[in-house]
């Protein structure tokens, strides 16, 4: 039985570093905005050369609350993927703005960058983009963009912890980079958990009030906030894991490289990635009759996952709000699925899944 993930296994490895640090996190009583989320918010700053990283609960506060440091004019236009997970979507509506999709392209499933100008308007503030997938999107471009038009950017790393576009790590190309730390993400906690980076002292100081109420000085509020604080625990956790990010993901890699050279063709598999631009979140294949090869997969005991099973424009909750169609999103939607790609599964367990795949098409 090849299981999709096993994250007892993908975080033994960080077990013994943490059992040392968690007696001191224990022992000194202070579990809120204690000494851990700091070292943690600057261990994480630097992996990745930006200047600020700010802990909050979850990586949709992350996006949430770098939208309301933006304090953007009302039903202002944020343009982004029609291909990606809900969570940008909910938190743009929720800030009161308009999302305006934009395709996807269908090699890389990120934005397509030549789409983006046409969709452009006196309204338009901001760009969201996805690294979906774990693969950074067309940078070059959307930069280019963004100056062009004085845009905002706010970039959905969720999935891309430790990708990188030209050298660059993604989370720093823009205003704000959001991460999540689920514990599925290639940075996963123990339980929910997020952060913000950006090199702009301004936002930096913002998203430490709306993270905390708005406090600015003990007992006294500014602004208006919210509760998203990253417990010291989590972050006394990450902070060790993150020192296994690199190897975590270069594991990861190679078991890419597995399926790139051994899995056949008949399947759409992704992108060729070279230069540490995808961290293989997930590995997305993409499959007519998706139904059938799942259903041989787990008559072979091969677990697989779907990211994801239904475009955000067509899930109840958003379709009267954006009613419109996006084709390609939704044909890869229709058809992807995630084969298995964890730090916990060896180069034997791929080379298995690919026998396995390669006998069924
Ligand atoms: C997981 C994920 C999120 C949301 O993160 P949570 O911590 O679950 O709130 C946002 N965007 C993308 C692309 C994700 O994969």
């Amino acid at each position: 039985m090849i299981r999709y993930e096993n994250l007892k296994k993908v975080n033994e490895a960080t077990v013994p570093n943490f059992k040392k640090v968690f007696s001191s996190f224990w022992n000194s009583g202070s579990y809120i905005l204690g000494k851990h989320l700091k070292t943690f918010e600057h261990n994480f700053a630097s992996f990745l050369n930006s200047k600020y990283a700010v802990g909050v609960n979850s990586g949709y506060d992350a996006l949430f609350l770098s939208l309301k440091c933006l304090n953007l004019p009302k039903n202002s236009e944020v343009i982004m993927s029609s291909c990606s997970y809900i969570a940008a979507l909910n938190a743009v509506l929720a800030n009161n703005l308009k999302p305006v999709l934009v395709e996807p392209d269908i090699n890389t499933y990120t934005i397509d960058p030549n789409k983006i100008e046409k969709k452009i308007t006196k309204k338009s503030k901001a760009i969201l983009i996805t690294h979906l997938y774990g693969r950074s999107c067309q940078m070059d471009q959307i930069i280019n963009i963004k100056k062009k038009y004085k845009l905002f950017l706010i970039e959905d790393c969720a999935q891309s912890h430790g990708s990188r576009y030209k050298n660059k790590f993604t989370g720093t190309f823009g205003e704000f980079g959001c991460f999540s730390f689920y514990p599925t993400k290639n940075l996963g906690g123990l339980g929910d958990g997020g952060i913000v980076t950006t090199n702009q002292k301004k936002f930096f100081k913002n998203l430490n009030y709306l993270r905390n109420y708005g406090f600015k000085k003990k007992n006294f509020t500014e602004i208006i906030g919210f509760n998203s604080r990253l417990d010291d625990f989590q972050a006394a956790f990450l902070n060790k894991k993150l020192k296994k990010l690199n190897s975590m993901n270069k594991h990861k890699i190679k078991l890419a490289k597995i399926y790139d050279k051994h899995l056949t063709d008949k399947v759409v598999k992704p992108a060729p990635s070279e230069n540490g631009e995808n961290v293989y979140h997930i590995y997305p294949i993409r499959y007519k009759n998706r139904k059938n090869l799942i259903n041989y997969l787990k008559r072979n005991k091969i677990e697989v996952s779907c990211h994801y099973p239904v475009a955000p424009h067509k899930q109840n909750s958003l379709k009267k709000i954006i009613n419109k169609s996006f084709l390609i999103s939704e044909e890869i939607h229709k058809s992807v699925i995630s084969l298995p790609i964890s730090f916990s599964h060896s180069e034997k367990d791929i080379r298995l899944v690919c026998k396995i795949i390669n006998k069924f098409v």
